[in-house]
């Protein structure tokens, strides 16, 4: 069966790889590695002062440099610990951990090696320099992809269309209802993939509720669903 689609382009974190799992660890590790011992509830501080540090940035409000450093003063202040810790040098080691801990989502090597031969694929995501590439080639999974597009390396930023319009020039400039959209996030894959034309798919594995304005050409709790939807018409 012919899919309407020809192009996939994937978002990494928390879509086919395990960022919660591996940020988990690098947060803990990374404590440890400055001698702060950990308390309850400061990985979920952390967590909150991280996330909102992203949005930020990608609401272009602050720069990549700026986000590195940003989240872990943040975390540093709200958790009472001052300067206990260098922000700067705690986002290097946090940054290498999770190179080491880096983990696919169980099924995604498969999703990726069944989809391959059919499709064109591309990585699209919203991560640093020193880490998306080294995490994918650390998990072997690089060279599934045609292109590889890590916003912190060519200064923009999903949901912006530009980022989008950049990974279309990458595979080729493919017509964009060719293409689908995979992403965790309803407002940086979901949304943005939308406003540049494109079909979505919402990776929801937790049942997550989504905002009335955005509404995904699908929903898929399981990756393994997603090669099921690439074949209907
Ligand atoms: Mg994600």
């Amino acid at each position: 069966m012919k899919s309407q689609f020809d192009f996939i382009f994937f978002d990494a974190d928390d879509t086919l790889l395990d960022f919660s799992q591996s940020a988990r660890r690098a947060f803990a590790l990374t404590l440890d590695e400055v001698a702060i011992p950990e308390r309850e509830g400061m990985y979920a501080l952390y967590q909150l002062c991280n996330h909102e540090t992203w949005r930020e940035y990608e609401d272009g409000k602050i720069s990549a440099v700026q986000l590195r450093t940003i989240r872990f003063e943040r975390f540093l202040v709200r958790a009472g610990l001052g300067w206990a810790a260098d922000p700067a040098e705690m986002n290097t080691r946090f940054l290498n951990n999770l190179v080491q801990f880096a983990e696919l989502l169980p099924g995604a090597r498969e999703l990726l090696e069944e989809l391959r031969s059919q499709f064109g694929l591309a990585l699209i995501t919203n991560g640093l320099k020193e880490v998306q590439r080294r995490r994918l080639a650390h998990l072997k999974v690089d060279s599934y992809f045609s292109a590889i597009v890590v916003s912190d390396e060519i200064g923009l930023a999903k949901p912006d269309p530009a980022y989008f319009n950049y990974v279309l020039a990458q595979v080729g400039n493919p017509e964009r209802e060719r293409v689908l959209v995979v992403g965790d996030n309803i407002y940086s894959d979901i949304q943005g993939g939308q406003q540049a034309g494109m079909a979505t798919c919402w990776y929801n594995p937790n049942g997550k509720e989504r905002s009335a304005e955005t509404e995904p050409t699908f929903e898929i709790a399981q990756l393994s669903a997603l090669p099921g939807l690439l074949l209907a018409e």
